[in-house]
């Protein structure tokens, strides 16, 4: 159980790991209904009642603990027909995104002069409460919506409502004065400015590999010789660190537009540049490959888009356009099941005055390129903003041998699928998204042919590999049984996926059709561990999951150590299965 975790607004908890959390059913004297806490919760719950009741003779109880995802439902509900939309939204988490849905969160309830006293802001001025409140801490408990940081935590403060963190991470907090939300905002990110172009990306990997240059041998990193060059001259960079005979491989941006994914990678290595002691138990004994970016052009198409967008305006500006970003896309992703609204594109309004001509001169030739694929196509240039494939319009996840045999007649058939809000691209043709292309050795997907033959000289020493993508929170494991694979390449792939999820939270989906590129790798590499990781769980690339600052460092914060976590737990069971 990861008492740490975060949910939020923005961080909605699935069903799955709610389920896997152990739970304590009690009563007490306030409550007629039965109670529920997590495990852990309940017990310093009940050390931090009798210890105020020793110290001051303060009698405190439970009024509400652990609510299951449908009573949350249920009492926003009430609250909404009560007191209107604005209130419910203020006071009440909509279900899954509620502490409560966790066991983790105690509502707590003051008894005086023989009666309870109902909590309410009252509770600021009330002896008892303040006691309560100044010591939680050293039970390992927050005052989780605190006031001051309503903007922060998305709730009014609410002075009876204590989450449990564990003791450490609660004095931290408590003695610095921050929420759940700031927990990383103190230690240092290389990125101040997270929205990467291709400039920026090439000065920070100078500044990463500075850093490192004069570090203890195993936190060196290094760069390597290219992958290999893009049809239109890009280099597919490729760095390492640790001394180790067995490898891991990471890496970013195989869509374009997910541009979060290249800012984690970065991120991620300059941890490591920053000799981190979390890596130190696996440096000596695995080499990291770093490919930043497996789809340069892409990203450049991508980032040419927003960096026209943001020209000229200051961060509180970008914020906004963010913001509505994502606002917006997320509406395009309900109309798209509404016939009046079904071919309206909110999210493109952001790039709606986006052209070509927005790729400058020194891109020239996939500049032309991707000029040629809109006219012909008769796609709308605002695309250019959440161009997935690469330069010559190929999908690279979607592109590999599964999809030419099972895929490639459907989507001829139905080049427009339902689903999502780009339901007005057609798949079947080259373009942003979506084209399987044509096979695996055609020069226009050369970058997956590349990553292949790269894989292939390390294959049999290669522990894993970690592909990132960009939003959803999930963990894309163990696909269908039917592929190829022995026991215990099953058994250490899930063990990966389970550890990644510890110190994520994130989903891990195990029973879906190969439809991507990932599937495909487990298939032809049944030793190695492939974890496909879908990164932020804030919507709308590019730029709507930096829509929230404290949010897109958590992700960094907690991926990071992820990473280093299931990397030494790969190495383990490699080690015990010898
Ligand atoms: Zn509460
Ligand atoms: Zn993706």
């Amino acid at each position: 159980m990861n008492h740490q975790m975060l949910v939020n607004k923005f961080n909605k908890v699935y069903q799955e790991i709610i389920d896997r959390i152990e739970m304590i059913e009690f009563k007490n004297e306030y409550s007629k209904f039965s109670l529920f806490l997590e495990k852990e919760t309940y017990e310093m719950f009940n050390n931090l009642k009798s210890y105020v009741y020793e110290q001051k003779k303060i009698i405190m109880d439970l009024e509400d603990g652990y609510r299951s995802p449908e009573n949350s439902q249920k009492l926003y509900d009430e609250y909404k027909e009560l007191y209107g939309v604005e209130y419910a939204q203020k006071y009440v988490a909509l279900p899954y995104t509620s502490e409560h849905n966790i066991g983790l969160a105690c509502d707590y309830v003051i008894k005086k002069d023989g009666i309870y006293i109902e909590n309410s802001l009252d509770y600021e001025l009330l002896d008892e409460s303040i006691f309560i409140n100044s010591i939680a801490h050293e039970f390992g408990f927050i005052v989780r919506y605190p006031k001051g940081k309503e903007e922060i935590t998305g709730y009014n403060y609410e002075p009876w409502h204590l989450r449990y963190v564990g003791v450490e991470l609660a004095t931290y907090l408590f003695l610095n004065n921050l929420t759940l939300e700031e927990r990383f905002d103190l230690e240092h990110l290389l990125l101040a400015d997270p929205i990467l172009n291709y400039e920026k990306y090439n000065s920070y990997i100078e500044i990463i590999l500075n850093k490192s240059s004069n570090n203890k041998k195993i936190y060196q990193i290094k760069e390597e010789k290219e992958l290999g060059k893009t049809n239109f001259d890009y280099s597919i960079r490729h760095f390492r660190v640790g001394i180790g005979q067995k490898h891991i491989i990471v890496n970013g941006n195989t869509h374009g537009c997910e541009i979060i994914t290249a800012s984690f990678v970065l991120e991620l290595m300059n941890k490591i540049a920053e000799q981190d002691s979390m890596f130190e138990h696996i440096l000596n004994e695995i080499t990291i490959h770093f490919i930043p970016l497996l789809n340069p052009e892409g990203f450049i198409i991508s980032t040419s888009a927003i960096d026209y967008v943001f020209k000229g305006k200051n961060d509180k500006e970008k914020l906004d356009i963010m913001i509505e970003y994502l606002e917006n896309a997320k509406k395009d992703d309900v109309n798209i099941n509404t016939e009046k609204n079904k071919n309206q594109k909110l999210h493109r309004k952001t790039f709606e005055n986006c052209t070509p001509d927005c790729i400058s001169d020194e891109h020239r030739n996939l500049r032309e390129n991707i000029r040629k694929l809109i006219k012909d196509y008769n796609l709308p240039s605002s695309i250019l903003g959440t161009w997935s494939a690469n330069g010559m319009g190929v999908d690279l996840n979607k592109n590999h041998p599964f999809n030419f045999d099972f895929y490639k007649k459907d989507r001829e058939e139905n080049p427009y699928p339902q689903f999502d809000r780009n339901d007005d691209i057609d798949r079947s043709k080259p373009g942003p998204i979506g084209y399987i292309g044509d096979s695996l050795d055609s020069n226009d997907s050369i970058e997956n042919k590349l990553f292949l033959q790269f894989i292939e000289r390390l294959h049999s020493d290669t522990l894993g590999i970690f592909l990132y993508h960009s939003v959803g929170g999930m963990i894309f494991a163990e696909v269908n049984k039917e592929l190829p694979r022995t026991e215990e390449s099953i058994y250490n792939t899930n063990e990966a996926a389970k550890e990644y999820s510890h110190y994520t939270s994130y989903k891990i989906i195990n029973e879906v059709p190969i439809m991507a590129f990932n599937g495909y790798l487990r298939s032809k590499y049944n030793a190695i561990s492939v974890l496909l990781i879908e990164l932020s769980r804030i919507r709308a690339n590019p730029i709507g999951t930096f829509s929230n600052p404290y949010n897109y460092k958590y992700t960094i914060h907690t991926n990071c150590e992820a990473f280093a976590k299931t990397s030494e737990k790969m190495l383990r069971l490699f080690k015990e299965n010898l």
